[in-house]
């Protein structure tokens, strides 16, 4: 039985395994602007749970319609479960964790919830390629953070108006990202490592070991509370580093939302994983193509 995984674009995958299906985030629905799948949460007709990186809309919205389609139960933080209950979840439907956990998904399925952290995206306005080299911004207070964000929601407010009625649209009334969670999901195929933001507490990741890992590759890394000094490319390879997966699959690399994403050019993750993980294979996911994973 092998296990294989979905694109759906941004951070969102549906992973199959052991007869189950799993969404990984739930984000489907696009900025007109943005290319993608054409489909919606509305289309998906089979799932039997939906496991949540954090709370950000372009990781949530959708969830809620998953979870009243297909009666798919809910895995996620604490302010994911407050957002989904708000949006009409049954709160017996959702399971809250904050890392620590371990729950089975069936017989054979199991995820473990670690704590994570979010990439510094008060660091930055538009996102930058990931081979640019960002510098300095180390030790700012969270007020300091704040102030640097307000300019971020400014260039935000700047996208192209279709963009803008998506993001009112999309917005769920989250208080931030809710606590960034990652997850590691054992199959009787292996195990599949899952993060859906470029941050980590390097004492957690150092740790795991899992044969697949799904890496986020946007915007500026976050290392145990302080942003890289160096590129993207650089941080998810020293994360590749740290899990040491046979093989690994980005996500949040799409243009999902044009004007503030960027197109990522994959090669100099490449060239940076060639030298810092070479035991390690870039498994390139196209949209929705079903790509076997394990074994
Ligand atoms: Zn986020």
């Amino acid at each position: 039985m092998a296990t294989s995984l979905d694109w759906y674009g941004c951070a969102t995958f549906a992973l199959r395994a052991a007869g189950l299906t799993v969404f990984l985030d739930a984000y489907i629905d696009r900025a007109p602007n943005a290319a993608g799948t054409g489909l919606t949460a509305d289309d998906v007709d089979r799932c039997d749970w939906i496991v949540v990186g954090h709370s950000h809309f372009d990781h949530l919205y959708g969830a809620e319609r998953i979870a009243r389609n297909t009666g798919a139960r809910i895995v996620g933080s604490y302010e994911t479960v407050r957002i989904m209950e708000q949006a009409g979840v049954p709160v017996d439907q959702m399971i809250c964790v904050a890392g620590g956990e371990t729950v089975a998904l069936s017989d054979e399925v199991r995820v473990s919830a670690y704590p994570s952290q979010h990439s510094c995206v008060w660091s930055q306005g538009q996102m930058t390629q990931c081979d640019e080299v960002c510098l300095g911004d180390l030790g700012l207070t969270w007020q300091e953070q704040r102030a640097r964000f307000e300019k971020l929601l400014e260039h935000l407010a700047g996208l192209e108006p279709s963009s803008r009625e998506h993001l009112l649209r999309a917005q769920q009334g989250d208080r931030g990202d809710g606590g960034a969670l990652v997850y590691v999901f054992d199959t009787p195929d292996g195990s599949v490592f899952y993060q859906d933001t470029s941050g980590h507490w390097s004492a957690i990741l150092r740790d795991l070991r899992p044969d697949v890992a799904i890496v986020a590759a946007a915007g500026r890394g976050n290392i145990d509370g302080e942003p890289i000094q160096g590129s993207l490319a650089q941080f998810v390879a020293r994360e590749v580093g740290l899990l040491q997966p046979r093989g690994v699959v980005l996500s949040h690399h799409d243009n999902w939302l044009p004007g503030f994403s960027v197109d990522t050019d994959v090669q100099p993750i490449r060239d940076e994983l060639a030298r810092a993980a070479p035991g390690t294979g870039l498994i390139d996911l196209g949209y929705i193509d079903g790509t076997r994973i394990l074994p």
